[in-house]
């Protein structure tokens, strides 16, 4: 591999049947630090799909049949093989994803984490009832073929943890990484390719034009997607017509609301935090932020001076907190978004894009946005944060709910009451209490509204891999 930030890595396969496959097509992805190409990789062809689903299809069998604790110790040696490989895929998604090396390095050091909570899941048979009577079991069988579809925030975090949980279960898996990021996830293909068995665990690219291709097949028994709101309406219709099993990890405009007995200081660097990890680019990212008039000044002044103190360049470089945003496409949304703030807001921080190569916007604090304005009502996802200010509390909680959306929300305060009062009108699959993003494989995750379907992580994202089998048996002699 090639780490210098001019280099081209080249030659990279995806992994079908257990083999590394040149693609009938190539991929070029972009650095988002320069704008320029500094990957060339393999691209799968719709046929090389169908191979992909096949291969996993018929790899079931076998590996549904392989004991629990051979799958855990199988997940156990890829997740040690990831951590062997720690600076090398750091390194590829930096240089793919555009993140700091730092936020690089613990994006693969959560990868190896969550495969190793899965590792360690036990899921035994459930007893219903053992009465004189009868005994009813609940037994969870996998489903077949896995479809995991991955955006380009966390690119090998996202594929691992679908993974995961889905070759846990027993499941077999074909991952699709976005576009944009796919180096990565083709790296760990090669690291693995020997470890499992052939089939079981299938990478396949594309150039953001095949997705139908494996949600529609009719091979592919559950898709477990994680994406946008738009994106995941044509995923479930294409899964209608075979009834999939679909679980969608959606957008989300989450709110954070400051109750009027928070301290400006001590909350704001947590509140920044919380907004501006990953560029902003977090489903879960703060994006839209509710202060009380009466700390409404202060909480602004103090996001500004961390916005301002914030040092942006390329993530390669390792001195920089903040790296440049994704992708191109992202990049002209958020500029129109920073024209729109100067016309309809006002600008407190940041705001510009620095002069020079690469998608860099400087972290952006925006005051006094109109509800209805594009920065407050949509998604944003990137290094914006528009702060609105409320003086009446139930109508902060209106205002944070009046949206399509249902990810997280979180509620700040001195007084846990209250704050437990607020999160209880909160419309969201979380709500956080002094805090916003917290999340891990053991505890649930879910939107509401139209951030979502189903459930991932802990158990209940766990049974959502399987089909329930119910042995219900009576206890009376038939001889
Ligand atoms: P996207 O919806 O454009 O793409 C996601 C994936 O879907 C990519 O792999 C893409 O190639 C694929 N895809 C595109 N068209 C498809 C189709 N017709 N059928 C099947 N697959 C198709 O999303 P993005 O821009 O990569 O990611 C950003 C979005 O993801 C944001 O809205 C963000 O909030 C959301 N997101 C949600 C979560 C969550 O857990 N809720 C996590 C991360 C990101």
């Amino acid at each position: 591999m090639q780490n210098s930030s001019e280099a081209i890595e080249t030659g990279l396969k995806m992994l079908i049947n257990g083999e590394l496959v040149a693609g009938e097509r190539t991929l070029e992805v972009e650095d988002p630090a320069t704008g320029g190409v500094f990957a060339r990789v393999a691209c799968a062809s719709a046929s090389q799909i169908d191979a992909a689903v096949l291969a996993a299809a018929a790899a079931f069998p076998a590996w549904s049949a392989t004991p629990l604790a051979d799958r855990q110790a199988l997940l156990t040696a890829v997740a040690d093989r990831i951590d062997a490989a720690l600076e090398t895929l750091a390194t590829l998604i930096t240089r793919e994803q555009g993140k700091p090396l730092a936020d690089a390095r613990v994006e693969v050091g959560a990868t190896s984490y969550f495969l190793r909570h899965y590792a360690s899941v036990q899921f035994p048979v459930e007893v219903i009832e053992d009465s004189a009577q009868k005994r009813i079991e609940m037994h969870r069988d996998p489903l077949g073929v896995v479809a995991a579809i991955v955006p380009w925030n966390f690119p090998l975090l996202t594929a691992c943890n679908k993974l995961g949980a889905a070759l846990l279960t027993g499941n077999t898996v074909v991952v699709k990484p976005a576009a944009t990021t796919p180096v990565a996830t083709l790296h760990l293909g090669a690291l693995v390719r020997d470890l499992l068995p052939a089939g079981v665990l299938n990478i396949v690219t594309d150039q953001n034009d095949l997705g139908a291709v494996l949600t529609g097949h009719p091979q592919v028994r559950k898709i477990s997607f994680t994406g946008s709101t738009a994106t995941g309406s044509k995923v479930m219709a294409s899964a209608a017509t075979s009834l999939k099993r679909v679980t969608l990890e959606l957008g989300g405009n989450d709110s954070g609301i400051v109750l009027d007995d928070c301290d400006p200081q001590t909350v704001a660097p947590l509140l920044f935090n919380a907004a501006f990890m990953n560029c902003g680019q977090v489903c879960i990212a703060l994006k839209r932020l509710y202060v009380h008039d009466t700390q409404y000044a202060a909480v602004c002044a103090e996001l500004a001076k961390l916005a301002d103190a914030a040092s942006v360049g390329p993530g390669i470089e390792d001195a920089h907190r903040f790296g440049p945003v994704q992708n191109r496409t992202q990049y002209d949304k958020l500029k129109t978004l920073l024209v729109e703030a100067r016309e309809q807001g006002r600008v407190v921080a940041g705001g510009d894009t620095p002069a020079g190569p690469g998608y860099f916007i400087r972290p952006t604090i925006v005051a006094d946005m109109p509800d209805d304005s594009r920065l407050v009502s949509e998604e944003q996802f990137g290094p914006i944060l528009p702060v609105i200010r409320y003086s009446d509390l139930d109508d902060a909680i209106a205002r944070a709910n009046d949206t399509r959306y249902g990810l997280g929300n979180s509620v700040w305060s001195s007084s846990t009451e209250r704050a437990e009062r607020v999160a209880a009108r909160l419309d969201s699959g979380t709500v956080w209490i002094n805090q916003h993003g917290d999340f891990g494989p053991d505890i649930p995750f879910a939107g509401a509204k139209m951030s979502g379907i189903g459930v991932e992580m802990s158990a209940l994202g766990l049974h959502e891999f399987t089909q329930s089998r119910v042995i219900s048996r009576a206890k009376t002699t038939v001889v």
